[in-house]
């Protein structure tokens, strides 16, 4: 039996939800806590974002932020807000659909929080395709898919890495990793920038080569 791994964020997500929350919502909120212009609470956020960076763990935790902008209490309101602003790439679900009525059982694997793969499994369904889930920063407690946690990943779900497949937009942790481990790794090159005998440019592609049309 093959299985099929993706990420989520710009793979199965666009990032519309992620772009409104904290380059929109949050700066929003901490503007109006201190009175400041918007545009300043923007800059301030974001250079809080940058300075903190995407190496660390705490950048992916939309706790800390809002403990660190004091804006802890506007949580529940501002998800239920931004919930319906999820969207899937109109590629996704196809994708799915004909891998699973091949037998392909389908995993995410994904830097995001559980807590925030969790609503954003709920967008159009999404969440029912996938059997296992794997969060790198919640379940691994790491900021980045490493050759370890592919190789973990694989014994969790029984499939030695050649049973494997894996599709990502980020060459290096979606392609070059878990390539090196034996996994058949795609790079998702939605932008039509790269070519290549591994590199797919969008999730119909993918499921081709999955299926070996
Ligand atoms: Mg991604």
């Amino acid at each position: 039996m093959k299985v099929v791994s993706f990420d989520l964020d710009d793979t199965l997500a666009d990032k519309n939800f992620d772009d409104a929350l904290w380059h929109r919502e949050i700066p929003k909120l901490y503007a109006a806590k201190r009175g400041l212009p918007f545009e300043e609470a923007l800059a301030f956020c974001e250079a809080a974002y940058d300075a903190e960076s995407d190496k660390s763990i705490h950048w992916y935790d939309i706790n800390y932020w809002l403990g660190e902008f004091g804006l802890v209490g506007e949580k529940q309101k501002l998800i239920a807000e931004l919930r319906p602003l999820v969207r899937l790439f109109p590629d996704a679900l196809p994708c799915l659909a004909r891998l699973e009525a091949a037998g392909c059982r389908l995993a995410i694997v994904s830097n995001a929080t559980r807590e925030f793969m969790a609503f954003k499994l709920e967008a159009d369904g999404l969440g029912s395709h996938f059997g296992d889930v794997f969060s790198m920063t919640s379940d691994f407690k790491i900021v980045k898919k490493d050759a370890a946690a592919f190789l973990g990943i694989c014994g969790r779900l029984n499939a030695q890495p050649s049973q494997v497949w894996h599709v990502g937009d980020h060459y290096k942790f979606d392609y070059e990793v878990p390539r090196s481990v034996g996994i058949n790794a795609f790079y998702l090159d939605r932008k039509k920038e790269k070519k290549g005998e591994f590199v797919v440019h969008d999730l119909n592609e993918f499921a081709d080569r999955v299926l070996g049309c």
